[in-house]
C-alpha cells in the first residue's frame, strides 16, 4: 500500500491525513484523469538526514532533518524550513503538499516543498543554531538549488537562518548564489516587505472576505489572533493600523484578552524583548489558554500558529463568523464540517497565508533581474495577486456550491493537473 493510502477516511489525526482528506474532497470537482490525480497525492522525493552538531561546551549532539519535494509540474519547488521539537516527516510531507496548492493557486511558477529540523531553537545558543543550520544545509545540498528547490523561513527560522543557508551553499559551489533562498536579509538581496508579507496578506484576505459579507466598520470588528510569531505579529500590527479592534493574541504560553481591545504596538514591543505573553502585566488583561482563546467572542478568528488547532473538540465553541487561516493546516476536515454547520466562513490557508510565498517569488524575480522594487511596489503587487486569487476561489465556490477551502484546492489542483497532462508522463 502506498503512503498516499495510509489514512483513514473518518478521522484526520495527522497533518498529512488532513492534507489527503482535503485533496479527496476537492478531487471530485477537478476535470482530470483519475490516474493523474492519484499521482498528485504523492510526494515526489523525500530526504531524511541525521547529523552531528558541535555544542558550545565541546560535546556533540545528533539532530534529524527533512526536506520533501511534493510536486514539480509547474517549476522549482518552493517552501520554508521549520525548526521545532514537533517536526516529523508526516508534517513536512503535508506542509510540502500545501505549498504545491498555495503556489499553484497564486499562479506562481513553483511546485511545493518543505523542510524541517527536530530542534527546540530556544534551548540552543545562536552559534549552535548557526552550526546546526550550516550542517543541515550541507546535508541537503543535493536538494537545494536556485532553479530546483528554493527554501524560505517558516516557524523557528528567519532571515538570518536564510543568510547562513545562502552562505553555506555559496561556499560549497564556489560563487555567491542569493537565489537559492528567499526571505533573506535586505542587505543580501532580500525583498522589501518580505518579513511582513504573510501577516499583511492574511489581513488583505480578511478585508476581502469581510467586504464580500457586506460593509463593515473596522472599529466594530473584533479580531482574535492565535500565535504571535512572524504571521500573527504582522497580521496584528497591520490590522491595528487599519483600525480593527484586536481583543486577544496568544503565543505558546497562552493568550491575553481585553474586551475593549489591546494596544498591539505595546504587546509587540514586549514580545520583541523575548518575553512570553503569560508574563504580560500591562493593559489590564485577562489570561486565557489557547483553547479558551479559540472560543472568545469576536467577529474574526485568525489561527496563525500551527496545524491541528481547530478540531472536532475546539471548533464547536467558535463564536467568530469568519476564520482566516494565517497558519498552515490549522483546521481539520471534521472541524471544517462543524464550522460550516455553524455558518462560519473559513478563508483557507493556501489562499489566506500565500502572501509570504508571493513576496518570496517577488524576491527571487528581483534578485535574478538585479532590479529591486520599493515597499509600495511590493505591497501593490501583493494586494493585486491576493485579490485575483480570492476572486478565483470565490467564483469556483459559487459555481460548484462548495466551501472556500474546497474551491481553493480545486482551482490549485486543476492547474497542476493541467500542467501534468500537458507535460505528459515521462518516459
Ligand atoms: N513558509 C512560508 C509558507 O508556509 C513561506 C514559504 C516561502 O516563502 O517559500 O508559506
Amino acid at each position: 500500500m502506498g503512503i498516499a493510502h495510509m489514512h483513514q477516511r473518518t478521522a484526520s489525526e495527522t497533518a498529512y491525513q488532513t492534507a489527503l482528506a482535503q485533496f479527496d474532497r476537492a478531487a471530485q470537482y477537478v476535470s482530470a484523469r483519475a490516474d493523474y490525480l492519484e499521482f498528485l497525492k504523492y510526494p515526489k522525493r523525500e530526504m531524511a538526514v541525521n547529523f552531528p552538531v558541535k555544542m558550545d561546551n565541546g560535546t556533540v549532539e545528533m539532530f534529524t532533518g527533512y526536506r520533501v519535494h511534493h510536486n514539480t509540474a509547474l517549476g522549482a519547488t518552493k517552501g520554508g524550513i521549520r525548526y521545532a521539537a514537533t517536526v516529523n516527516l508526516d508534517e513536512v510531507r503535508a506542509l510540502a503538499m500545501w505549498m504545491t496548492w498555495k503556489c499553484a493557486l497564486a499562479g506562481l511558477p513553483y511546485g511545493g516543498a518543505k523542510g524541517g529540523v527536530v530542534v527546540e531553537p530556544k534551548n540552543y545558543s545562536p552559534s549552535e543554531i548557526e552550526r546546526l543550520t550550516r550542517r543541515y544545509a550541507t546535508e541537503m545540498i543535493v536538494m537545494f538549488d536556485p532553479r530546483g528547490d528554493i527554501p524560505a523561513p517558516d516557524m523557528g527560522t528567519n532571515a538570518q537562518t536564510m543568510a547562513w543557508i545562502m552562505d553555506t551553499y555559496s561556499m560549497t559551489v564556489g560563487h555567491s548564489v542569493p537565489a537559492v533562498v528567499t526571505g533573506k536579509p535586505i542587505d543580501l538581496g532580500g525583498s522589501q516587505g518580505r518579513n511582513e508579507a504573510t501577516g499583511h496578506g492574511t489581513i488583505i484576505a480578511m478585508v476581502e472576505a469581510l467586504s464580500r459579507q457586506g460593509s463593515h466598520n473596522p472599529q466594530e470588528t473584533r479580531l482574535v489572533i492565535q500565535g504571535f510569531g512572524n504571521v500573527g505579529t504582522f497580521a496584528a500590527l497591520y490590522a491595528a493600523h487599519l483600525g480593527y479592534q484586536i481583543v486577544a493574541v496568544s503565543d505558546i504560553t497562552g493568550g491575553v484578552y481585553k474586551a475593549s481591545g489591546l494596544s498591539i504596538p505595546e504587546i509587540f514591543a514586549f514580545a520583541q524583548r523575548g518575553s512570553a505573553l503569560n508574563e504580560y502585566r500591562d493593559q489590564d488583561v485577562d489570561f486565557v489558554t489557547n483553547d479558551e482563546l479559540l472560543a472568545l467572542p469576536c467577529e474574526v478568528l485568525i489561527p496563525a500558529a500551527m496545524e491541528g488547532q481547530l478540531t472536532d473538540r475546539t471548533a464547536p465553541h467558535v463564536k467568530a463568523k469568519l476564520v482566516v487561516e494565517g497558519a498552515n493546516g490549522p483546521t481539520t476536515p471534521e472541524a471544517d464540517d462543524i464550522l460550516q454547520d455553524l455558518g462560519v466562513i473559513v478563508v483557507p490557508d493556501v489562499l489566506a497565508n500565500a502572501g509570504g510565498v508571493i513576496v518570496s517569488y517577488f524576491e527571487w524575480v528581483q534578485g535574478l533581474q538585479a532590479f529591486f522594487w520599493d515597499k509600495d511596489e511590493v505591497f501593490r503587487r501583493l494586494e493585486r495577486l491576493m485579490r485575483q486569487s480570492y476572486d478565483r476561489v470565490a467564483l469556483t465556490a459559487e459555481e460548484k456550491k462548495i466551501t472556500l477551502r474546497t474551491a481553493a484546492q480545486v482551482a490549485a489542483i486543476q492547474r497542476v493537473a493541467d500542467a501534468t497532462a500537458t507535460r505528459g508522463i515521462y518516459p
